[in-house]
């Protein structure tokens, strides 16, 4: 906690303890009842319509409901079609001479003046989350801590790599150097589940890199997305080197199968990355460019518990892993692995654990699950526990109910109960199920390795938990383990930027990890000169 704090210590004073939140409430709270709009913004101009064959057409426009209660509106959406995705390509790629050229140092400058409104303005991101999003108060805040640190951390970085030269002599005594330098325009595709730290993370580290950005941010947080980049625009970042395009899958498509593009930095589902990837190879083959890409994918994350763990830390670690944003990070804890000693004694404590868990409303400071994002969400993750239900293999451990101090329709809303299905084996889970679903597996002490290999076997390696107390234990799992982040006797989610750099391997995606010192300089290329003295 005292790392956590420290990093982040400049958002509010003390805005870690609960008790604490209140005075901050009553800021956020004034923004609640606003409407916000959201529209693309190309070459710094609002964007509501389109041309074809010199005739002026009007963008669709759609009113966003707030996902724990569809009484409430968020405001309205202008979507982008794919003539928008094209001018946005077009002046990115024309505007990349202004921005490669602006200093590394300024550049940084800007970034930290992104952190700094991100800070003054806390109050209406804050309420935006909470909207649009549906986040607690607490993951609001962990959101907005997290998009200033990328903001610091990419500019301490910009500033790092300019300095960086390499020097090389061969034996005849010549010499030659390697720098940094921008790569061109990439194309920024961000999911919903951290609508303002992960879209604020991929633009800032590629713009810090002097690359220019079109960001298509995903289509259910576009309200937040808009606003943060208004805020980016007022901290100096030029009309040029960043262009917002709003819109679905379809908009992000035909960014990604665009000419003149340098890269593409994606991070969403697996399947989606699948598809970027082949749409890109199928233009490489009419076009011949070989933009780069970088997608942070999805996870079957497990936490393996062995009988020396100390049961209460485990149940609070795995609950929080498992519920917490209800389910929707990627680093969640999907399946949690006990040792049979203490299966019985465990399912014990996570039943009543679990009972405790406030759901509902995420306005309410002690609301700890809130609503998931949409009604395919919703829909998809209900399918699968009927189907787990249904399954003789599988149990129903324990689902919390919504709390009953919360006043919203389960109708009019799309919340998902916290659910803890025991299941005989990982195979009958399926894939992600990207939500407040934890799955219980029982095994054998003797069976480690089988269980280590059946987690690997899902493809997936992007985060592990290891409760044990015996370190050869946690060494063996770990050098076992194909897995990007390992977290041991504690929780698995809530990666800080440069404390716990974060990213998969498998089908959790391809690295660099954000918030690590690898990240910018993949957007860069390393350029060589030799010089005949
Ligand atoms: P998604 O793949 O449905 O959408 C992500 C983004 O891709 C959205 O902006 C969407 O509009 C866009 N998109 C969809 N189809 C496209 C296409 N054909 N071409 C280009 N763009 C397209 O994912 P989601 O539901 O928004 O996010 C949840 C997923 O993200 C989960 O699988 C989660 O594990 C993963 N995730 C991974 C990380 C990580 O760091 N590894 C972090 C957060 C979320």
């Amino acid at each position: 906690l005292e790392i956590y704090g420290e990093r982040r210590a400049s958002f509010g004073p003390n805005i870690f303890v609960e008790s604490q939140w209140l005075p901050f409430k009553s800021a956020i709270d004034s923004h609640l009842h606003k409407t916000w709009s959201a529209t693309s913004i190309i070459n710094g101009k609002a964007v509501d319509t389109y041309e074809v064959d010199g005739q002026t057409n009007q963008l669709d426009k759609q009113t966003v409901l707030a996902p724990w209660n569809h009484e409430v509106s968020a405001g309205k959406v202008t979507y982008a079609n794919a003539e928008v995705a094209r001018q946005a390509i077009d002046v990115a790629v024309a505007g990349q001479d202004v921005w490669k050229n602006v200093p590394a140092a300024k550049r940084a400058e800007i970034l930290r003046k992104i952190a700094e409104l991100y800070e003054e303005n806390y109050a209406e991101l804050m309420a935006l989350c909470q909207v649009e999003a549906g986040k607690t108060m607490q993951d609001g805040i962990d959101e907005i801590k997290e998009a200033v640190d990328f903001c610091r951390f990419y500019a301490d970085e910009a500033e790092r790599l300019d300095d960086v030269v390499h020097e090389f002599t061969d034996l005849a005594g010549k010499q030659s150097r390697q720098v940094y330098k921008a790569r061109g325009t990439f194309v920024c595709i961000s999911p919903w589940n951290f609508p303002l730290a992960i879209y604020t993370g991929q633009i800032v580290a590629a713009l810090a890199a002097g690359n220019t950005v079109v960001a298509k941010p995903a289509e259910q947080t576009s309200l937040v997305a808009h606003f943060g980049a208004q805020l980016m625009y007022q901290a100096g970042i030029p009309a040029e080197a960043l262009q917002l395009v709003i819109g679905a899958g379809d908009v992000g498509g035909a960014l990604t199968a665009a000419d003149n593009i340098a890269g593409v930095i994606f991070t969403g589902s697996t399947q989606t990355a699948q598809r970027i990837n082949q749409s890109l190879n199928d233009h490489a083959q009419t076009s011949g460019e070989l933009p780069v890409f970088i997608a942070e994918t999805g996870g079957q994350n497990a936490m393996i518990v062995d009988s020396t763990a100390l049961p209460e830390q485990v149940v609070r670690d795995a609950v929080l892993s498992a519920f917490g944003s209800a389910g929707q990070r990627c680093s969640a804890c999907r399946i949690l692995c006990v040792q049979e000693e203490m299966a019985d004694d465990l399912i014990e404590l996570l039943q009543g654990n679990m009972a405790e868990l406030s759901v509902g409303n995420p306005l309410y400071a002690a609301t700890d699950v809130g609503p998931v994002i949409d009604a395919d969400a919703k829909h998809g993750l209900e399918a699968h526990i009927e189907r787990m239900s249904a399954e003789p293999t599988a149990t129903i451990l324990a689902q919390t109910p919504m709390s009953s101090s919360s006043v919203v329709s389960q109708e009019k809303s799309t919340f998902v109960l916290p659910t803890a299905i025991e299941v005989k084996s990982i195979d009958v889970i399926g894939g992600e199920h990207f939500g407040p679903i934890l799955h219980v597996l029982r095994y054998q002490a003797r069976d480690l390795n089988k269980l280590i290999d059946a987690i690997n076997n899902t493809g997936f390696g992007l985060t592990l938990g290891i409760h044990s107390r015996i370190e050869n234990t946690v060494e063996h799992i770990e050098r076992r383990a194909f897995v990007g982040n390992t977290y041991i006797n504690r929780n698995q989610i809530g990666a800080v930027v440069n404390v716990q750099p974060f990213g998969g391997c498998g089908l959790s995606g391809t690295g660099p990890k954000a918030g690590g010192p690898h990240y910018v300089a993949r957007l860069m290329q390393l350029s060589s000169e030799t010089v005949n003295a």
